[in-house]
């Protein structure tokens, strides 16, 4: 072992920067290479310790993401290839690609043929094949009866007889006739100058040696019980798999350790917030939430009361609350969201509510507004508008403890806002934010925090990128719902589908179209029917060619604000009757007579985004429609779109979204401050996700800062993988 370690790994004294530079270095130099002889190789080193890494590949190495060894045992090979099983040639089928491994009887070389014809016969234990390459004299002295071959080609007839013409061969090794896949199957990601094959050259000597230094670090009999092989097999396979069954036993087990150690850093990171940090604990009671419910015209739904009950037992804890609050658009979220403010209120506190943009924040504030009138309870509204003296007076006020209640946008996370005793925080929409920006806003204080989100998050994904925060969810939107009805409408029905909307119209109701662009411009020649796609040309076409005798309305991005808010006002006053525009609509409008919404070019848009738009509608009483056009949509577009013809059912949609997303596609952990996976896959592996999870907290629960001797290899592990990006650096 030793002896191979001395050549694939260079001698630390190689290593030395300054090796050549006399004097005043020497002492420098004995020193480190004194340590560092001496030191037993480890996994966290560079990988200029490897033989064949100078550092020029090192750079390039360092490129890819591999600084260490450890990183290079998990520069895993993106594809394998497995020679395909043979076939007996009695079961040779024609037309069929085969693979056949037999022994060669005889070879001829028919020279005098035009073509020149190269033929041999090919027995195995059921039969002879005739194969034949033309042009094929080259193989007079490579190819001899009496050797073992394996040929891979198409069958073909000729004259009634089977036979595999210019298919490609491999001689066989004497005695390899039982297991002649010699095989180097693993594909690594190159990257420029440095090639597939020099990656090869460079892990697959030194993977023994690489191997040998994994620390085991489940126990035998949970190992047995889930079926994971062990650690370094795993790891020897994964990059040399003898066969396909056991490159699958290694990906499970890599998997699973993948999703295994980011669950345990979320474990740990909740239970460091969850005991590490001091929340103001607010009792609830019955004359407060009387007087909570009161605020409400209506009775809460049974979901909205279940969810209020798990945040009520939260806040009275004197640890911080973190949960997410997951329900669709119009769900009844907001009305959950004030509850907790008044609680908070209640017990003498300041809450922050934040939502990702200003017009949000303002539609925020408006709806509480709404619930809050004749209440003594101090609200503002906190937006990047408000400056000067105003601002300057607002913040004073909110720093001493003067407001209940501010309403914004992330901007209230700037320094300048500093309130005088902080209780809650509700965030809205919480996949404009980062873990981070939630990390930031505990700085100083640990209010609870309560994060909403009306884009459905499916499990898997709330379970890894929000692994870390308890999940509620309002399933059922409030009783009296009108139904939405989604058609997707191919082009020769327009014209009904136009007639329909009108007559809707003409009973009062109103109707938005949506397009996926402003303008249509720079759409390239042949992109005659702008009118289709662009609002702007959308909007003169329908109001001058289509809906006449109506008031059409366009809004867009481009709009300043106020202008914004005027088209918004005359829309919800039924000023405009067809309001075309771009997504500015997705989120936060509320007009509960508009109740059909045309989606025009809607292969043009994710799944997601299609159902937030139809969000829109639906608000009132009324029955709702929503109508997907789309000219020639493509097979996944059509299959996108038959899914929202389907459901109406959030999460299901985002399940789907989420699966029809191919894996680069995948929606990025990264977002959310969470370091992007190697080989585990949330989707795909969602069981091993589970399964992780589980034993992941049960871990933490048990021993929660992995102190024990036991868990050491556990903590080395998860420390080297995510300790940076997860922030564990303080467990260390
Ligand atoms: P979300 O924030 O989830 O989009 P909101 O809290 O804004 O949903 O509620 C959407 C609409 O439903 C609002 O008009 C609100 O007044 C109404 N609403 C909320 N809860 C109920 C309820 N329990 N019963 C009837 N209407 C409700
Ligand atoms: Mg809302």
């Amino acid at each position: 072992m030793d002896s191979t370690r001395q050549k694939t790994f260079k001698p630390a004294a190689e290593m030395e920067p300054f090796r050549k530079t006399p004097g005043t270095q020497a002492q420098k130099i004995d020193k480190s290479t004194g340590e560092e002889a001496g030191k037993k190789l480890d996994l966290s080193m560079p990988v200029r310790y490897v033989k064949g890494v100078g550092p020029a590949r090192a750079k390039l190495f360092a490129r890819l993401g591999v600084q260490t060894l450890s990183d290079l045992l998990e520069y895993f090979p993106r594809e394998w290839r497995f020679a395909p099983e043979p076939t007996k040639i009695s079961q040779i089928r024609p037309a069929e690609n085969v693979t056949i491994i037999g022994i060669i009887e005889s070879v001829e070389y028919q020279g005098y043929r035009t073509p020149p014809i190269f033929e041999a016969l090919v027995a195995d234990d059921t039969g002879v094949c005739r194969i034949i390459w033309f042009h094929g004299g080259f193989l007079r002295d490579r190819l001899l009866a009496g050797q073992a071959v394996q040929v891979t080609g198409k069958a073909t007839t000729y004259k009634g007889q089977l036979q595999l013409t210019n298919p490609k061969y491999t001689v066989l090794e004497e005695g390899s006739l039982e297991s002649p896949r010699r095989f180097e199957p693993a594909v690594y990601p190159a990257s420029g100058r440095l090639s597939e094959g020099q990656i090869k050259k460079i892990i697959l000597p030194i993977l023994d040696e690489l191997t040998g230094l994994i620390d085991e670090f489940h126990e035998d009999t949970f190992r047995r019980k889930a079926n994971l092989i062990g650690r370094r097999q795993a790891f020897e396979w994964i990059h040399s798999p003898p066969d396909e069954q056991s490159l699958g036993r290694a990906k499970r087990r890599l998997k699973y350790d993948e999703l295994f150690l980011m669950q345990l850093g979320l474990a740990m990171r909740k239970y460091k917030m969850h005991n590490l940090s001091l929340a103001i604990p607010m009792q609830c009671n019955e004359r407060i939430d009387k007087r909570i419910r009161k605020r409400f015209p209506f009775l809460l739904t049974k979901d909205q009361n279940n969810v209020i009950a798990e945040i009520v037992q939260d806040m009275a804890d004197n640890k911080p609350m973190n949960r997410l609050l997951q329900g669709d658009v119009g769900s009844g979220k907001t009305v959950v969201a004030l509850y907790a403010a008044l609680l908070a209120i209640a017990s003498k506190t300041q809450v922050a509510m934040m939502a990702p943009t200003e017009i949000l924040a303002e539609q925020h504030f408006l709806s509480i507004e709404r619930y809050l009138r004749n209440s003594d309870v101090k609200r503002v509204l906190l937006t990047g508008g408000i400056t000067g003296r105003k601002r300057e007076d607002l913040l004073k006020r909110i720093s001493t403890g003067k407001i209940d209640i501010v309403v914004g946008t992330i901007a209230l996370l700037h320094h300048d806002v500093k309130f005088s005793r902080l209780g809650l925080v509700v965030i809205d929409e919480q996949h404009k934010f980062g873990v981070h920006q939630r990390a930031k806003l505990r700085k100083d204080t640990t209010p609870h925090c309560l994060v909403m989100t009306a884009t459905p998050i499916p499990r898997t994904l709330a379970m890894t990128a929000f692994g870390d925060l308890d999940v509620s969810i309002i399933k059922h939107s409030p009783p009296g719902r009108g139904k939405v009805i989604t058609r997707q409408i191919e082009p020769q029905d327009r014209t009904k589908a136009y007639e329909f909307i009108r007559q809707r119209l003409e009973a009062g109701k109103q109707a938005y179209f949506v397009f996926p662009r402003i303008s249509g411009d720079g759409g390239g020649a042949g992109d005659e029917k702008t009118h289709l796609k662009a609002a702007t040309d959308g909007y003169k076409f329908l109001q001058n060619s289509i809906f006449t005798e109506f008031t059409v309305g366009l809004l867009h991005g481009q709009f300043s604000s106020q202008k914004k808010q005027a088209v918004m006002a005359d829309f919800r006053r039924c000023k405009i009757n067809v309001l075309v525009s771009t997504v500015v609509i997705e989120v936060g409008v509320d007009v509960p007579n508009a109740t059909v919404m045309v989606i025009e070019a809607a292969d043009n848009f994710g799944l997601a985004q299609l159902h937030q738009l139809r969000g829109r509608i639906g608000r009132g009483q009324d029955k709702a429609y929503c109508f997907l056009f789309a000219e020639g949509p493509n097979h996944t577009a059509k299959s996108r779109l038959e899914i929202m013809t389907k459901s109406n059912d959030g999460f299901e949609i985002a399940e789907h979204d989420l699966r029809m997303r191919g894996p680069g596609e995948l929606f990025s952990t990264r977002q959310h401050g969470l370091p992007d996976l190697k080989i585990a896959n949330i989707v795909d592996d969602f069981e091993l996700l589970v399964m992780a999870r589980k034993n992941a907290f049960k871990l933490v629960n048990q021993d929660p800062i992995l102190s024990s001797a036991n868990h050491r290899n556990i903590r080395k592990a998860l420390l080297q993988k995510f300790g940076k990006t997860l922030g564990l650096a303080d467990i260390a």
